[in-house]
């Protein structure tokens, strides 16, 4: 029997969630930076900021983003690494790349697109000092390939840094599901006529690993001395792995 996944609270055959998730990000790809902003009260960039400094980014380094989607991560490394540097910019969404490399040409940055699967990477094993993936490992069907892969093309010496909504301090969970579940699909209506997308993000981020499991699964993947910071009382956690 085909293998079965996630995709929210559905429960669809591993071969349907990459359409699925195209068709969530497709739909919200013009609408991406100013939901973000709204849902998150522009915290999002305080947790990106944090997550890009957590892995030390120096002058000269390749970096490689996954999921970058409209590329605020990409943006953070590139001003870090400097001209000496590279940062590759990548998704597996087009209407997501296109919306991302706009938005870092009209800041100034041309970086190197590339649009591919994080399950499947197209780089040469040992190539980067950091791979980063933010808010996009919940939406990858196979999430242990992608961290095999991540762990693959980092060179000895790297590091790995996944920034992923995670499991809020027990206190703040009736809050923060009132928000996820009552507010987030109205706001998505309002403002990008689609309240199934964001509802999606409240249930995948329900049914993605907490702080500790994903911890294990980068163990598991082959990365050394694995940590993670809680932020915003743990609604997100960023999680670095090293190659040594
Ligand atoms: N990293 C950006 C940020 O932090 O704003 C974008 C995050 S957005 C919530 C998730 C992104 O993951 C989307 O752009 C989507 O296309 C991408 N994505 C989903 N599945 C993917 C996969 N298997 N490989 C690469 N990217 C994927």
């Amino acid at each position: 029997m085909e293998d079965r996944t996630h995709f929210g609270y559905e429960e669809v055959p591993a071969s349907e969630k990459a359409r699925r998730v195209r068709g969530v990000f497709d739909s919200v790809a013009g609408r991406y930076d100013v939901m973000n902003d709204l849902m998150s009260a522009g915290l999002h960039r305080l947790w990106k900021r944090f997550a890009v400094d957590a892995v030390l980014p120096r002058p000269g380094m390749r970096v490689l983003d996954l999921a970058g989607g409209t590329g605020d991560l990409a943006r953070l490394f590139a001003r870090r690494v400097g001209g000496a540097g590279t940062v590759v910019h990548t998704d597996i969404n087009l209407a997501m790349l296109a919306e991302g490399r706009d938005k870092l040409i009209d800041r100034g940055f041309a970086l190197p697109t590339v649009q591919c699967n994080a399950e499947a990477l197209p780089f040469p094993d040992r190539t980067f000092d950091v791979v980063s993936i933010a808010f996009g490992l919940r939406n990858v069907t196979r999430k242990e390939a992608a961290l095999a892969e991540m762990r693959r093309v980092l060179r000895p010496g790297g590091a790995a840094m996944v920034l992923e909504f995670s499991r809020v301090a027990a206190p703040l969970a009736p809050a923060y599901d009132w928000y996820s579940f009552t507010v987030l699909p109205r706001l998505g209506r309002l403002v990008a006529n689609d309240d199934a997308s964001y509802r999606y993000l409240a249930e995948s981020i329900r049914v993605h690993p907490d702080q500790e499991a994903l911890k294990g699964m980068m163990e598991q993947a082959g990365f050394d001395q694995v940590e993670y910071h809680n932020l915003t009382a743990g609604v997100v956690a960023v999680h670095v792995g090293r190659v040594y």
